[in-house]
């Protein structure tokens, strides 16, 4: 099959009608079918249903100090739960802080704070006219939600793929102060699935910001997801907490990460991960916040994973699962799509996301012609913040949640839905 741009109008108007009989085929099946949001699919959560049932008496309450976790204490954390999910993150128990079941509630409150009490004594960002954050398209829907929510004024960066344009970060950064912040996904990027370069780390952490306040959210939300056991390695990226504290900005970072796509999404627990002296500050904000959060499920979480061998053997079972949704997905668009010129998909080693870039001007005729045939999609435009994307071309792709033969059927629908609108966005075209 030729490009669909090196086809004359006769052709493409064949093509259009081969496509729309293809497509009321499909259409007449009445699917129901949705690679919407990256949710864990049932088998998954069925990996780690032994969690549930680990406390089973009142002698099973006890953490390591002997602290009753049925009562009030451990306002951060128990010491075993955050050595855990600092062990996760590659980091000592000491640098985290443990929050409730989401650490995007986590990023929200670190918004939230420096909104109402600043950063570490600066002014509150409620008290100033312009707050800016550096957002890397495409990106996470909620993140850009939260800062839309304070009225930050987001600035698109573009992504490539060992990251964000880290010349168009440093300059931004460097030259205006109301840069405050940066929204980073570094491994496995939701929705590309790529991986931050060693250098993209290491200039991240060398930022000089006119801003004293600013600071990177360094969400490694998929920092263990690998969907390919070569991938753990090939992945490794230099840990920001060191290299900002060798690049002598201990404070410029704060990182989030749960345990929301390892045990239970909504059900897991979350850390945020920072300097002595952010750390103060968090701690200080949280004494009034809570009395402390769920230690009973924090309890679970180390008796059932027991040390980070426990949560790798555990994330290959979930690797098991997903594999071959992503190759399933993966080849489909390959078979159906390739060499048309008309999209490009990323093909990602771990995470949760495939994005897809079609033709500019495609993606919600997309989205909206997918949905009639039974499949829902995430909604055109909502990997860019405020919802707009310039060029209308993104559409992230969640493979994760439908069952396998669910997403041969879905990825189907999605290619024939790709290949009508962009044979008619070209016939309109000519
Ligand atoms: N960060 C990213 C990049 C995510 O993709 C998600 C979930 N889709 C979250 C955070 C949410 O995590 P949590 O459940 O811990 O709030």
């Amino acid at each position: 099959m030729k490009a669909y741009s090196e086809l004359n109008k006769e052709e493409l108007l064949a093509l259009k009608s081969q496509l729309e009989a293809e497509y009321q085929d499909i259409k007449a099946k009445g699917l129901s079918l949705d690679m919407s949001r990256g949710k864990p699919s049932v088998e998954q959560l069925d990996l780690a249903e032994k969690m549930l049932g680990i406390i089973t008496d009142n002698e099973d309450v006890k953490a390591e100090n002997g602290l009753d976790c049925r009562n009030y204490g451990a306002p951060i954390g128990l010491p075993e739960a955050r050595k855990l999910l600092g062990d996760i993150a590659g980091v000592s128990a000491d640098r985290v802080i443990l929050g409730g079941n989401s650490s995007l509630q986590l990023m929200f409150d670190t918004v939230s704070r420096s909104y109402s009490h600043g950063v570490l004594g600066s002014i509150p960002w409620s008290k100033l006219d312009c707050v800016k954050f550096l957002c890397p398209v495409p990106g996470y829907d909620r993140h850009f939600a939260v800062t839309e929510y304070f009225g930050v004024e987001m600035i698109n960066i573009p992504m490539t793929e060992d990251g964000p344009d880290m010349d168009l970060v440093e300059k931004l950064v460097s030259e205006d102060p109301a840069v405050k912040g940066i929204w980073c996904v570094p491994k496995y990027s939701n929705p590309q699935g790529y991986v931050y370069s060693d250098e993209t780390v290491r200039r991240m952490a060398s930022l000089d910001p006119a801003a004293e306040d600013f600071r990177i959210y360094w969400d490694n939300a998929y920092g263990i997801h690998h969907l390919y056991e070569e991938a753990e390695k090939q992945a490794q990226i230099p840990d920001i907490l060191t290299e900002c504290e060798k690049a002598q900005k201990p404070d410029m970072v704060y990182e989030f990460i749960s345990t929301s796509k390892v045990s239970f999404a909504g059900g897991g627990i979350s850390a945020i991960i920072s300097s002595d002296a952010n750390l103060e500050q968090i701690k200080e904000y949280m004494s009034f916040q809570t009395i402390g959060n769920d230690k009973l499920n924090q309890l679970r979480h180390v008796k059932y994973f027991k040390s980070l061998d426990g949560v790798k053997a555990h994330m290959k079972k979930e690797a098991d699962i997903l594999r071959p949704k992503f190759e399933a997905v993966e080849s489909i668009l390959e078979e159906s799509l390739g060499g048309l010129g008309i999209g490009n998909w990323t093909r990602p080693l771990g995470g949760y996301f495939i994005s897809f870039d079609a033709m500019p001007g495609c993606a919600k005729e997309i989205v909206v012609k997918a949905k009639e045939a039974g499949l829902v999609l995430t909604g055109a435009g909502a990997t860019y913040p405020y919802g707009k994307d310039p060029k209308d071309s993104n559409i992230r792709i969640a493979p994760t949640c439908p069952t396998l033969s669910e997403l041969i059927l879905a990825a189907k629908v999605f290619a024939v839905s790709v290949k009508l609108i962009s044979a008619e966005h070209l016939l309109r075209e000519m």
